[in-house]
């Protein structure tokens, strides 16, 4: 039924009627439909026109936007924000359930190197590419040329790669371990309140101590990652130092044998960078590295080996090139040769062989670089190789004058070690800054028997058919040079 609202309403249906079939989006009509609702308020009808049902989109020929009716713009805080995701709690690096290793003491005059980061931690960065151990980093070589041989051109060996996350790591009891891997023997005793275990096999002999670190391989010392715990009154060892370094020597590692083995030998610095300096002499160490490395190419070249230099004179190489040089030559066995320094602390003395630290356990040595035990170099393919090889260097080493054993050791941050196809060791010959290995080092007959000491070990890990070759009765090459001393 029509009311007397409704017959006073009829003018204002009539204008929204026209106004409702007109393009809302055409400027003359925008226009009238402002007058229009004016006329509406003013005939007493709705207080706006209808909106569209719909705002429309016309996508005009220039590819703009225009919206029907001007839409107000949304104050800041309507403005739709994704909801915030709050990460889940990090998991904890997994841990071992046993105690911290006891830190290793560093040694007098030399950088107290920083705390080793817990086992296992998946988090920290690529650790800082080290120039070199004990020295100056080298510095920045814009031409990459080598004297002789001749610049590699190959690349360097893919980058280190996160393994995924180990599991949490069980101590092993090492009365168990033992028996299930064969020991022949397996003897304990208690000194100073620490156990010694001494393992047997046909392949050596083997000592650990509960709380240290230091075990011996046929007498020779070298440094576990994780020192030996009692629990339950019995000793317990690593599953890491269990799987990288015991079974290996116990069990033994094939030898290649290879008939004719290429080895690359690295005479440390060179160049703009000369090492470290004698204290008797001022001789630097990159002569002496040199002279070293030529002697011993010669006893390998008469052995019928090849071995090649990285550098045959006063060069200027970078480590990186060094690695490279190897890997163009696709070399067997990689060497580099060093002489150590604790100046101006001039009691320190012994040989230290390096080998790059297993994945999964902290290094002997960081020399306050981060040590990130979830990294998997390339040279990480070899730990048993480069141990192997490693103890045999150190042995034979120890029987040149009786030097003092500083032991087999694991550091991560040699960069000549890290990228390696290879076994690859570092040799740190005895100390410059101690006046009496100074002053056998500078004396070239001394350095004879250190060439001769290590392509003897070497040829011993070679394997049985290249140890029994017999020696030409000639030398040629290195064994003849001399030093040349500022
Ligand atoms: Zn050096």
């Amino acid at each position: 039924m029509m009311t007397a609202t409704h017959r006073r309403r009829k003018p204002v249906r009539f204008i929204i009627s026209c106004l409702r079939a007109a393009d809302p989006h055409n400027g003359i009509v925008a226009d009238f439909r402002q007058v229009a609702s004016l006329l509406c308020l003013l005939l007493g009808g709705c207080a706006s026109l209808p909106e569209p049902a719909t705002p429309r989109v016309t996508q005009v020929p220039d590819e703009t936007i225009t919206l029907a009716e001007p839409a107000p713009l949304a104050a800041p805080a309507a403005v739709a924000r994704p909801t915030p995701v709050v990460p889940a709690a990090a998991a904890p690096p997994v841990r071992t359930a046993a105690p911290a290793p006891v830190p290793e003491v560093p040694a007098p005059g030399n950088p107290v190197p920083a705390a080793n980061p817990a086992p296992f931690a998946v988090t920290a960065p690529l650790p800082t590419p080290a120039p070199g151990l004990a020295h100056p980093p080298p510095p920045a070589i814009a031409s990459l040329s080598l004297p002789s041989p001749p610049t590699p051109t190959t690349s360097l060996p893919p980058p280190p790669h996160h393994p995924a996350a180990p599991p949490a790591a069980k101590w092993l009891a090492l009365d168990r371990w033992a028996q299930a891997h064969g020991c022949t023997t397996l003897q304990k005793s208690v000194s100073g309140g620490a156990t010694l275990c001494h393992l047997g096999s046909t392949n050596g002999a083997l000592t650990l101590q509960s709380g240290s670190l230091i075990a011996h391989w046929n007498g020779v010392e070298f440094r576990l990652g994780f020192a030996p715990q009692i629990s339950d009154g019995h000793i317990h060892i690593h599953p890491v130092d269990a799987r990288k370094h015991l079974e290996p020597l116990l069990d033994g590692i094939p030898r290649p044998g290879k008939s004719s083995p290429l080895i690359v030998i690295d005479p440390g610095h060179g160049g703009t960078d000369a090492g470290s300096r004698s204290t008797i002499d001022a001789g630097w160490e990159k002569e002496y590295t040199l002279d070293w490395a030529r002697r011993l190419q010669g006893l390998l070249l008469a052995r019928g080996w090849t071995a090649l230099l990285t550098r045959s004179g006063d060069t200027t190489l970078a480590l990186s090139n060094r690695v490279a040089f190897a890997e163009q030559h696709q070399a067997d066995f990689f060497i580099s040769l060093h002489f150590n320094s604790a100046a101006p602390n001039h009691a320190e003395a012994g040989l230290e062989t390096y080998a790059l630290t297993p994945a999964g356990l902290p290094s002997s040595l960081t020399r306050g670089y981060k040590d990130d035990a979830t990294l998997n170099f390339p040279n990480n393919e070899y730990d048993a190789q480069n141990l192997s090889a490693a103890l045999r260097l150190q042995r034979a080493l120890l029987q040149v004058n009786g030097h003092a054993d500083r032991g087999v050791r694991h550091a991560r941050f040699l960069t000549v070690l890290q990228g390696q196809n290879r076994p690859a060791v570092l040799v740190e010959g005895g100390y410059l800054s101690n006046p009496q290995e100074a002053r056998r080092i500078a004396d070239p007959a001394y350095r004879q028997k250190l060439a001769e000491a290590v392509a003897t070990a070497l040829i011993e890990n070679a394997g049985p058919s290249l140890a029994l070759r017999p020696q030409p009765a000639a030398a040629p090459g290195g064994v003849t040079s001399t030093l040349k001393l500022n």
